[in-house]
């Protein structure tokens, strides 16, 4: 809570990155968040990772002991055949409670426009599961217009466009959150100025704030509360937006 608004973070790596050598468990991510005032926070695996299943079984130990601060979703090789793909899914989300699917596409590349994007989309509609997709770097496949094919083909399923695009692509996510309903946006890495562009084209129901590491956590929540915009629209970016879509509607923790 800052300024008497709850903070959610909705895009938090918990875990070990092969890639960046980089190691977050709860308590490093629960000081940062007690620091700034964060409330809640989705915790993501990162995308290269040694052991995909111990990721996702620490993220759910994480998710048990702490219910009132984290929610937890999974991030699964989207190049496993399909039955180990829905296996490792179904195990995340009736085992360890996960609730969202992350896709990165940097490190994944999974061309969003392909017939196994179609069936690692169509798994997460029917898990009812939204996706989280990186986009910005790691060009073309995390171009945030090509979310537009699997948004329109799976209208009940919700794509947040993770960062934005990036500073460089900020404008293809206004275009694909213009044209499909059930594409939210996440701010992280966005200038001050870039959020405001974009709440003149997609209203702050459909904005989320996130910070992506928790050096950024200030940075990055404060950035919305230092915009000169309404305090609804900041309810909506901090806190209101991340709960309606990963934790299914409800008002309070
Ligand atoms: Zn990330």
């Amino acid at each position: 809570m800052k300024d008497g608004l709850r903070l959610y973070d909705t895009h938090a790596h918990l875990g070990t990155a092969k890639h960046s050598g980089r190691i977050h468990d709860t308590d490093l991510l629960l000081r940062a968040m007690d620091r700034v005032g964060v409330d809640r926070a989705l915790l993501i695996p990162f995308p290269v990772v040694e052991d995909m299943r111990r990721e996702h079984d620490l993220i759910g130990a994480a998710v048990r002991a702490r219910g009132d601060r984290f929610t937890g979703a999974a991030c699964i090789d989207p190049f496993l055949s399909t039955d180990a793909f829905r296996g490792e899914l179904l195990r995340c989300v009736e085992v360890l409670g996960l609730r969202a699917l992350k896709l990165q596409p940097q490190y994944q590349p999974l061309n969003p426009l392909s017939g196994r994007a179609e069936s690692f989309f169509g798994m997460a509609a029917e898990f009812r599961l939204p996706v989280v997709a990186h986009t910005g770097t790691g060009v073309p496949f995390s171009l945030p217009s090509l979310f537009i094919a699997p948004a329109r083909k799976f209208p009940d399923l919700t794509i947040v466009l993770g960062h934005s695009g990036g500073s460089v692509y900020m404008l293809e996510s206004i275009v694909a959150a213009s044209v499909c309903p059930n594409v939210v946006i996440e701010l992280s890495s966005l200038m001050p100025h870039h959020v405001l562009e974009i709440l003149q084209h997609v209203p702050a129901s459909r904005l989320m704030a996130g910070a992506d590491l928790p050096e950024s956590l200030e940075t990055e929540l404060y950035k919305i509360l230092s915009l000169d915009i309404s305090r609804e629209a900041k309810e909506d970016i901090l806190w209101n937006t991340g709960r309606r879509v990963f934790d299914g509607g409800e008002s309070n923790p």
